[in-house]
């Protein structure tokens, strides 16, 4: 164990202290494990500190399972990561949970240790797009970049939302992008959602926990949407637009606002890539959204199981068959589908997952899977799902693994790609 990163706790007063004695665990099941694949913690990641939670190490010496209370004297907590953007977790963090713990945030909470005056985390660099790294951004240009698309389009409730809430308020990577005239751009339109997703965090109807964002409180026009999107893919560089974001319901839910832009767009340039983040709950929608000239779609999927699909979704009109039909008439009408798929390990890499998530990939298959770590309280997940883990898992890298290995043609990323297949 001497080679594992040591184990890290938290005291009262938020110190983050590394223990020489204990190794650092990470849990993919119900029993912590040592740790695998470690990398350096990325820049722009975040630590939390985990209240009610008592961290989980093992002790060097004996090679035993150790819960610490204290540690110098100290009552303490367990610690956790929030990678970055472009990074798939591997593991989460073990502890054990207090009477009365609270219910932690809508953020995801990865495995975290010490070791050569560094954090280290068990995950793995999925996207090597820097769109959103952390050196990519200069807070003088993004408040000059703001400024002056506040001034170029004065009467634009797009451009003051995205710029006065998403880009100054919530540092939105993809609206302060839009600031500095580059790469991927946001498009919220809806206000509703057929969907009530458990970890949804535009809106979270239980007094359990609040959502990170508020959702946009109009539908912006055609013409505003049109207004920014073309000067965007006429001068950026890599120009995506993409509707559906973290501050909105369901784009589809507002889909002939969107099939009208699309068309003013495209009408006025063949440039850049517009994009839908998307429950496809619609596939009637999607296949309107194309004959327009959507280019690609993002289809977000906890699970390629139905059951805990809906388990997660709670979809209101629609079935998880209805948003396999969708990625069927995408695929048919030339269109560059991505899966947005939440990863949370020890159910990802359920052998019954990776089943289900081969039948997909045949039929009706996809394009690229953007490996994205679910924003979960974790035990809250798995209470929620009713995760089985007595159920076979191959690891999270494994499933990776056999995609590359069965499915060669299928892209890896975490961010929506800019080069794709442009139907003629
Ligand atoms: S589909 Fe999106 S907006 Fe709708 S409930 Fe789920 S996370 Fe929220």
């Amino acid at each position: 164990m001497a080679n594992i990163p040591r184990l890290l706790v938290a005291n009262n007063d938020g110190d983050i202290i590394d223990c020489p004695e204990y190794a650092m665990t990470g849990l993919t099941g119900i029993e912590p494990e040592l740790p695998y694949h470690l990398i350096p913690l990325p820049e722009g990641s975040t630590l939390y500190t985990l209240p009610g939670r008592l961290p989980i190490g093992f002790d060097e010496k004996t090679g035993k399972k150790i819960v610490l209370k204290h540690y110098l004297d100290e009552p303490v907590q367990a610690v956790a990561a929030f990678v970055a953007p472009a990074y798939t977790q591997l593991m989460r963090p073990a502890f054990e949970k207090t009477a009365g713990a609270p219910l932690l945030p809508l953020f995801c909470y990865t495995a975290v240790g010490w070791k050569n005056d560094k954090f280290w985390i068990p995950a793995v660099r999925i996207d090597k797009s820097k769109r959103q790294d952390a050196n990519q951004f200069s807070e003088k240009k993004i408040k000059t970049g703001a400024k002056g698309l506040l001034k170029r389009f004065p009467k634009n409730r797009l451009v003051k939302h995205l710029m006065e809430t998403c880009c100054l308020k919530y540092r939105c990577p993809a609206a302060r992008n839009f600031a500095l005239g580059r790469w991927e751009m946001p498009l919220p339109t809806s206000r509703a959602c057929n969907s009530k997703c458990l970890g949804c965090i535009s809106f979270q109807s239980t007094k359990k926990i609040c959502s990170p964002q508020e959702r946009i409180g109009f539908a912006p026009s055609p013409d505003e949407i049109a207004e920014i999107v073309i000067p965007h893919f006429e001068n950026a560089e890599q120009p995506v637009a993409s509707f559906g974001q973290g501050c909105e319901g369901e784009p589809l839910t507002e889909w002939e606002i969107i099939e009208e832009a699309i068309k003013i767009i495209r009408y006025e340039t063949k440039k850049g890539i517009i994009n839908l983040n998307t429950n496809a709950s619609y596939p009637e929608r999607i296949a309107r959204l194309a004959e327009a000239g959507l280019d690609s779609i993002r289809v977000s999927m906890n699970s390629a199981r139905g059951e805990y699909y809906e388990k997660y979704f709670n979809p209101a009109d629609y079935k998880f068959a209805d948003v396999v039909e969708s990625i069927k008439i995408a695929r048919e009408k030339n269109i560059f589908v991505s899966l947005n798929y939440f990863v949370f390990p020890g159910f990802t890499d359920q052998q019954d997952e990776w089943n289900a998530l081969e039948n997909l990939l045949k039929s009706p298959g996809v394009d690229m899977i953007q490996w994205r770590n679910l924003n979960i309280d974790p035990d809250w997940y798995i209470e929620e799902m009713g995760i089985d883990f007595t159920a076979g898992r191959i690891g999270i890298k494994q499933v990776m693994d056999n995609v590359r290995e069965n499915f060669p043609e299928v892209r890896f990323g975490y961010f929506n790609p800019y080069i794709v297949p442009v139907s003629d």
